[in-house]
């Protein structure tokens, strides 16, 4: 069954919402075709007590005071990153220069791609399945690659939620950005989350995933049935990349084709590595 997209958002920029006893969100104002409404910034922890940021997000002064002004009387320490991209990094810096909370994220940097901050820097690396601890909140880090090489997941498990960064979003599918982003890693990555059974997940950018148990599945169903829509053009003949991203996504907005033409690759790589098709001449054909 395919996903069911929900683009159905409440929230006003500026204002920490509650989502649940130990979770705050406060969205970013960068909208963009990438980032929807923009960056869902996280506070983990108690409103009295110590607290994690999860993505920073951007180095928007209205987005700094926003995120200052829920962590009033609550002590920073913890500053954590779901993964490199220039959407969620530049605020980390900031909010290190105000408070000294050290900086964690996954322990190899996965090299340079498309919308990777390169002047980031980090202090703790962290491991799949490595813990990070404050006063009543345990956040387990969960490397889910797949959207990029170096990305991870957080289970809060005091609340059985997992923060999924841009692994897994409500309102669209997330586009997979080869060489370090790779259609295996990302099934692998879904299968990873879905056998956790979490209740509610959390993504980097819009809406809640309240029904994970249905959607992951559907999500990757989705990304199969676009590898199958790939083997059926081919049986026409040969073709370039560019006639593929054409007849693939003739029904996606043109201002995502760029996005498109990324995890495009990405089937592309997987359906090279799995022999059941060739690159010959410029042209993919069908093995
Ligand atoms: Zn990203």
């Amino acid at each position: 069954m395919a996903p069911k997209f929900n683009k159905e958002m409440e929230f006003t920029y500026g204002v920490a919402d509650q989502l649940s006893s130990l979770v705050r969100r406060i969205v970013a104002e960068n909208p963009s075709a990438y980032t929807f409404h923009g960056t869902n910034s996280y506070l983990v922890g108690e409103p009295s007590g110590q607290v994690a940021l999860i993505d920073p997000g951007p180095d928007l002064p209205s987005h700094v005071a926003a995120l200052e002004d829920a962590m009033a009387g609550q002590e920073l320490t913890a500053i954590i990153l779901t993964h490199r991209h220039i959407d969620h990094t530049p605020g980390a810096q900031v909010f290190q220069e105000l408070t000294g909370a050290p900086i964690f994220a996954f322990e190899e940097p996965a090299g340079s791609s498309f919308g990777e901050d390169r002047s980031f820097n980090y202090d703790i690396g962290i491991k799949d399945k490595e813990v990070i601890r404050g006063n009543g909140w345990t956040l387990r880090g969960l490397h889910t690659p797949g959207h990029c090489g170096d990305h991870l997941c957080f289970a809060l498990e005091e609340e059985n939620i997992c923060l999924v960064g841009d692994h897994v979003m409500a309102w669209a599918s997330s586009i997979i950005i080869p060489p370090e982003g790779r259609l295996a890693d990302y099934f692998s990555s879904l299968d990873y989350i879905d056998a956790l059974n979490f209740d509610t997940l959390l993504p980097g950018h819009g809406p809640v995933v309240s029904d994970p148990a249905t959607y992951l599945p559907a999500l990757k169903a989705h990304r199969e049935s676009r590898n199958d829509q790939i083997i059926r053009a081919l049986q026409g003949g040969r073709s370039t990349k560019e006639q593929l991203v054409a007849l693939v996504y003739a029904a996606t907005p043109k201002a995502l084709h760029g996005a498109a033409a990324h995890t495009l690759e990405a089937h592309l790589f997987y359906l090279l590595e799995q022999s059941v098709i060739s690159f010959e001449g410029g042209h993919y054909v069908l093995l």
